[in-house]
């Protein structure tokens, strides 16, 4: 048996909406889906949310270049250095862009927040993520993380 965790992030990894806001809108996500272990989680500075061990690649959004080693490497380097921002140059084509927007094949991404649920409900539909998105205050990525 494997666990499934739907995990909502701020679009923005940068984004600190205030509790209250993110405990309604995980109130919010265990109403439209049936799920157990709701959790919510606070980060100083944007941390990556992977999707699982076995995500996809990890590819350059602009020559679409295989760079998933590079990423793990350079995400490992910042962690020891505590670097805070999340501007990179791409190792393939020396492109500046966000950490955030590198094409993963599997959606992950970087945030100050997660809202998750472990459950084995469908994707959110356009109208159910506007709602969180309402009642969160921002546009936001939904992640999922098969352990
Ligand atoms: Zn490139």
């Amino acid at each position: 048996m494997s666990d499934h965790f739907m995990i909502i992030i701020p679009m923005d990894p940068f984004a600190k909406p205030s509790e209250e806001r993110c405990q309604a809108a995980l109130d919010r996500l265990c109403e439209l889906r049936t799920g157990y272990e709701p959790e919510l989680e606070f980060f100083d500075k944007p941390e990556f949310i992977w999707a699982a061990e076995s995500a996809g690649g990890v590819f350059c959004p602009f020559c679409a270049a295989d760079i998933e080693s590079w990423f793990f490497e350079e995400l490992r380097y910042r962690e020891e250095r505590g670097q805070q921002d999340l501007v990179i140059t791409t190792p393939c084509c020396a492109r500046s862009t966000s950490f955030n927007d590198l094409d993963f094949e599997d959606r992950q991404g970087f945030a100050c927040v997660t809202m998750e649920i472990n459950c084995r409900g469908a994707d959110l539909e356009p109208f159910e993520r506007e709602e969180i998105e309402a009642v969160l205050g921002v546009p936001v990525r939904v992640i999922w993380r098969h352990l």
